[in-house]
């Protein structure tokens, strides 16, 4: 049987690949500090004899036991509003968690896959954004923490790669959403959808003609994991390209839940990119991966997931559990 090591697996897109091998028949090692991470996301799995937790910051020396065959790097906090609340521990999992994830695999002789952003092109000037384009960063502006602890995660990956001989990949991640999001990250679809439910206008930020492009999640992790099963070195965008503005996207949210609220405008937050659309034509190409669900289907799963969520958890704040550094 094969073991995997997840990090950030009680997050958003970790809980759904500890999901997806387990159904692959992989025996999973699922770790999470649970600073931004919930272990509700990963409760259906607790009991299963595939599957063990470890509760561990990876920006600290990382032990595991036995075998291991691949790792997947998806710990650090991942919306705006999270890595802004915790720039220094964002910067830490980026860089350190992502050396000791690094060492491990050098280690065990396994193959690490790290979870990259579409936020290494940072504001683009390329449009749409192809793995070839070195991006346009504000390395001190308050994205910083992220976009360049994701930078260094890419570099210090090839380094492992070409110094080490490790088997690496690095896979860039635009706008992705469904079920899990934390409903209060601050990003925009559990954002737009929290406050329909709660009977709150719609916060666009600035004047909603900035562009994002959404992945439903089954399609990402499809991705990923013909990534990592993949000989591709270099990065892979992973996304979907169907591109929309904020403000029409808005509109579809309050199509969607029926909400009777308006939209209202905010000030759009410092260094917010002005548009995002992944080129795709590689992971089609190397992968032969392209998205199969629509937006209209996607944002109705996602819909139904939130509706059916306890009351009190629409409410919840966001908190960030101070875990001692
Ligand atoms: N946004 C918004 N209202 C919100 C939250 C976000 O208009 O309540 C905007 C945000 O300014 C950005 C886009 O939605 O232009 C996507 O934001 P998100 O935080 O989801 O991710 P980003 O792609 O910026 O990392």
């Amino acid at each position: 049987m094969k073991r995997v090591l997840i990090t950030g697996a009680a997050g958003f897109l970790g809980s759904h690949l500890c999901d997806r091998f387990i159904k692959e028949g992989f025996y999973v090692i699922a770790m999470d500090n649970l600073v931004t991470g919930d272990l509700r996301n990963i409760e259906h799995l607790r009991s299963n004899p595939n599957f063990e937790f470890i509760h561990h910051d990876i920006s600290k020396h990382i032990v595991i036991d036995g075998e291991l065959h691949y790792i997947l790097n998806f710990a650090s906090p991942a919306s705006p509003i999270d890595y802004l609340k915790i720039p220094i521990q964002t910067l830490k999992v980026g860089s350190l968690g992502t050396h000791n994830c690094l060492g491990l695999a050098r280690a065990k002789g396994a193959r690490i896959l790290v979870a990259s952003t579409s936020e290494v092109y940072g504001d683009p000037l390329v449009h749409p954004q192809n793995e070839e384009y070195w991006g346009h960063v504000n390395p001190v502006g308050l994205r910083g923490c992220y976009d360049e602890a994701k930078r260094f995660q890419e570099a210090i990956t090839m380094a492992y790669h070409r110094h080490h001989g490790v088997e690496t990949r690095i896979v860039r991640i635009f706008n992705t959403y469904g079920p899990r999001m934390r409903l209060n990250d601050g990003r925009v679809l559990p954002a737009f959808i929290g406050q329909a439910l709660r009977g709150e206008d719609l916060t666009v930020f600035g004047d909603g003609s900035q562009t994002r492009s959404f992945c439903y999640v089954d399609d990402l992790v499809e991705g990923i994991y013909r990534l990592l099963m993949s000989d591709c070195v270099e990065p892979v965008n992973v996304g979907n390209p169907a591109e929309i503005t904020i403000g029409q996207f808005a509109e579809e949210i309050i199509k969607l839940t029926g909400t009777t609220q308006k939209v209202v405008y905010k000030p759009l937050p410092q260094d917010d990119p002005k548009q995002r659309q992944p080129d795709i034509r590689k992971a089609k190409e190397v992968l032969g991966w392209e998205p199969k669900v629509s937006r209209a289907e996607g944002l109705k799963i996602t819909y139904e997931y939130f509706k059916n969520l306890p009351e009190d958890r629409l409410y919840e704040e966001t908190h960030h559990r101070d875990f001692k550094k």
